[in-house]
């Protein structure tokens, strides 16, 4: 089945190509809203190693909160269980920077994937160490996990992050009022931002989502492997992770800069990136094509 893989891609490319309805770019900022949505790039390595991808593979996209996926691998590895005493892990059913469900929640995030939870996690991931050395570390572990050292912060998108970043400032604060972020706002956020504006292509992303389809050399434990494919599935693409599971079948992490990241747990780690985004924020012919993809090659975890 796997030989097909090639041919499948450059069908999923040709047919995805001649799309005209594509979803919209993220406008929140200038440098996402500029991008060119006819894009799109699709790029999956086996568990034998070997890498097959179509499409627009060499071009950096912005992973913005895929990099929540990288960050938790991080935090669980300073915290370990700990962490679940400051973030739940339900799906929140609600959009990724909602305020709504913290207040009855007293501070405690639903999931480390909302931005709240994701502030969370990077408050923990930094562990008392300036914004500076906990980037470092990420950075470290993307490119160790990509097997690429080309992996940057685009400053540009950090820098626009932060100037638009209200709402994340009020989560971030509300958090604070709470007694669940220990890190000043503007410290958790600084690093929270730069970790957003990770730009990565869709070869990079999948080779680095290696570690989550139980790949060898392990990066992080078997266990923290399957709960983080857990998460994924249940709340990687915020309101939209139902009608993800049922259409994909694969846990995956969206980010509003259009990519996506799925993981075929023993099988294969797929990246996907095409910059229009449906109403929940989600890649909308990304989450297309891999769902072509799946069906096609018959990968789902439900059997
Ligand atoms: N940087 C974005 C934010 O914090 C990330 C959101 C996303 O990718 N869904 O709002």
């Amino acid at each position: 089945m796997t030989e097909a893989i090639p041919a499948i891609l450059e069908e999923i490319r040709a047919e995805m190509a001649a799309r005209t309805d594509r979803g919209t770019p993220a406008d929140y900022i200038p440098e996402l809203a500029a991008i060119d949505p006819g894009q799109f790039g699709l790029s999956v390595v086996l568990a034998d190693g070997s890498q097959h991808s179509a499409g627009d593979t060499a071009i950096p996209f912005s992973i913005q909160s895929i990099s929540k996926v990288f960050a938790l691998a991080i935090a669980l590895g300073h915290h370990g269980d700990r962490l679940w005493a400051r973030v739940g892990r339900e799906p929140s059913g609600l959009a990724f920077n909602s305020i709504l469900q913290l207040e009855h929640e007293r501070g405690i995030p639903r999931n480390p994937f909302i931005n709240a939870g994701a502030i969370v996690v990077t408050d923990a991931a930094l562990a008392g160490h300036a914004p500076r050395e906990y980037l470092g570390e990420l950075l470290t572990f993307i490119r160790a996990a990509a097997g690429d050292e080309d992996v940057h912060i685009n400053a540009d998108v950090a820098r626009s992050e932060t100037e638009t970043g209200h709402r994340n400032f009020a989560l971030a604060h509300f958090m604070r009022a709470h007694g669940n972020l220990t890190n000043a706002p503007e410290l958790a956020l600084g690093a929270y931002f730069h970790q957003c504006a990770i730009e990565m292509t869709v070869d990079q992303l999948a080779r680095a989502g290696r570690f989550l389809m139980g790949a060898r050399p392990r990066l992080i434990s078997a266990d923290r492997v399957r709960r983080i494919n857990a998460l994924m599935l249940t709340c990687g693409h915020y309101d939209g992770s139902g009608d993800f599971a049922f259409r994909v079948g694969l846990p995956g992490k969206s980010g509003v800069g259009g990519g996506i990241l799925v993981i075929a747990p023993g099988r294969a780690s797929i990246a996907v990136w095409s910059p229009g985004l449906n109403e929940q924020g989600n890649s909308k012919l990304g989450t297309e094509a891999v769902e072509m993809l799946a069906r096609r090659l018959g990968w789902s975890i439900f059997g």
